[in-house]
């Protein structure tokens, strides 16, 4: 159906719903239908509709706003399937802000009368549990020994997954191996800085990954105070709002953003856990949660602002360089293999941008640099690295079908690469690339590369196998 066959369905039925007279102002955004944005569009791409393209999207929203359409199911459908990746913003040669017109748009689409119930449920039992650490560990401790157990196996071999449903099928699929580390939060609130002291930071734990990826936030943390930044962990600290923010619940958002903001404002000052100093800035290590936090105060409202500004633990690291100690302390990397041999080439990276990172924040050589400081490793590009790869939030979930589809296209691309090891700096973006990836290809966040290069930091088949005598990287600049 073509999108002048599609309102010709609808024109002429007149919105009655009041509600829908929030629709954005900036609808009259210059979009010149040149088409441009569609080879980027992830949705597009799967779909293959006008309607479930960027420019068909605003063409509607356009005709929402002119009163020539109604919000209804069929076009809310078409905004569900929008994974709010950006790319489109970055193609677009005329400006065109679809990020701000979907952020407006998406509270909208939680009027149940806009979703089949099913949906509506999944939805609610899914903000009601991903952001709260708690109870998400409640969840996952009725499941423990479920991942990689004979039971999973047979369900799986079997197809009962499946027959739940396909959001279940979904969920049990991106489940990873639980530890006695997915349920502990065990961080010190101040933990100073080894070697000259550089500086001061907080981190962000993430909700999602101090759950299902804790390794990736002892790394993070272990880069960091190796290289003279004292860590400050507030250790009530919650989610920063950025799933709820994805799916346009904007109350929900406000409240966790504001808990997020008090943990770590009243971690500071005289006589706080964490040291009198104020922060030189706040680092995120998950894309997701980097890209909502750095619209605090923007387009998310809030009672009180963070007392320094949000960054990006890669852009920080790159902004203030690596210590050199840290960086003598870089040796080669090797793969173990199936019987643990050790395999000392090259070894060879793929890195995967996360769209809120490479569309949502502008971050694209910072993760590579500072994994082109390891000495043996060369980083492949996929071909088609500005794509989504499916995660998107929760929309893995919500709309499996077409997350399995962008999932399987990412893993070929990225195995196309030649890559044995993939590194990914957003957990939801990892979660989704090990479901879809053989098991042969690791997925580790750069981080975590670096402090195993640095011997800081473990990771299953990646090991520090030589140190490189520190003349040989002379002339490094940085
Ligand atoms: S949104 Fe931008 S790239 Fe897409 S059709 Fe409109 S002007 Fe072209
Ligand atoms: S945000 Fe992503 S999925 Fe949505 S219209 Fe833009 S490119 Fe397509």
């Amino acid at each position: 159906m073509t999108i002048d066959d599609f309102h010709s369905n609808r024109i002429n039925q007149k919105s009655a719903d009041n509600s829908m007279s929030n629709l954005p102002n900036a609808i009259s955004d210059p979009c010149v239908h040149c088409g441009f944005c569609l080879p980027t569009c992830a949705s597009y791409r799967v779909l293959g509709t006008e309607m479930d393209s960027p420019r068909g999207r605003i063409h509607t929203l356009k005709a929402i706003k002119q009163e020539e359409l109604v919000m209804d199911k069929v076009i809310a459908s078409h905004f569900d399937t929008c994974l709010g990746c950006f790319a489109c913003v970055t193609a677009c040669p005329s400006g065109v802000r679809y990020d701000q017109l979907l952020e407006e748009t998406r509270p909208l689409l939680n009027d149940n009368k806009l979703r089949n119930p099913c949906q509506s449920i999944i939805r609610k039992l899914l903000l009601n549990f991903l952001p709260y650490p708690n109870r998400l560990r409640r969840i996952l401790q009725a499941l423990r020994f479920y991942p990689g157990s004979t039971l999973q196996e047979t369900i799986r071999r079997l197809g009962i997954s499946n027959i739940l449903g396909p959001q279940i099928e979904a969920m049990e699929a991106l489940l990873p191996p639980l530890t006695s580390k997915n349920f502990n939060d065990n961080w010190k609130v101040y933990n100073p800085a080894k070697g000259k002291y550089r500086g001061k930071v907080g981190l962000v734990l993430g909700c999602v990954q101090r759950c299902f990826d804790p390794d990736v936030n002892q790394a993070v943390l272990s880069v960091l105070v190796a290289n003279g930044f004292d860590v400050v962990i507030p250790n009530n600290q919650g989610c920063c709002g950025a799933v709820s923010h994805h799916q346009g619940q904007i109350n929900q958002t406000e409240e966790l953003a504001n808990a997020l903001i008090k943990s770590f404002n009243s971690a500071i000052g005289p006589n706080k856990p964490g040291g009198d100093q104020q922060l030189d800035a706040i680092l995120v290590a998950a894309s997701g949660c980097g890209h909502t936090m750095k619209s605090y105060g923007k387009t998310i409202n809030l009672k009180d602002k963070l007392k320094t500004s949000v960054l990006d633990v890669h852009e920080f690291l790159i902004d203030k360089g690596l210590s050199k100690e840290f960086k003598a302390s870089l040796g080669e990397l090797s793969y173990l293999d199936d019987s643990n041999e050790k395999n000392e080439n090259i070894v060879e990276i793929a890195y995967h941008d996360a769209c809120h990172m490479l569309h949502g924040q502008d971050i694209f050589m910072e993760p590579r640099e500072l994994l082109n400081l390891i000495p043996n490793i060369v980083i492949n590009e996929a071909k088609e690295a500005g794509v989504c790869c499916g995660s998107a939030g929760i929309y893995n979930i919500v709309q499996p079908e077409e997350a399995n589809e962008l999932g399987k296209i990412k893993a070929q691309d990225l195995t196309d690469t030649g890559a044995k090891l993939i590194a990914s700096a957003n957990i939801g973006c990892t979660l989704q690339l090990r479901k879809h990836l053989n098991k042969k290809v690791k997925v580790a966040h750069p981080l975590q590369i670096l402090a195993c290069a640095a011997g800081l930091h473990d990771f299953p088949g990646l090991i520090q196998s030589r140190l490189v005598p520190q003349i040989s990287r002379e002339g490094e600049n940085w």
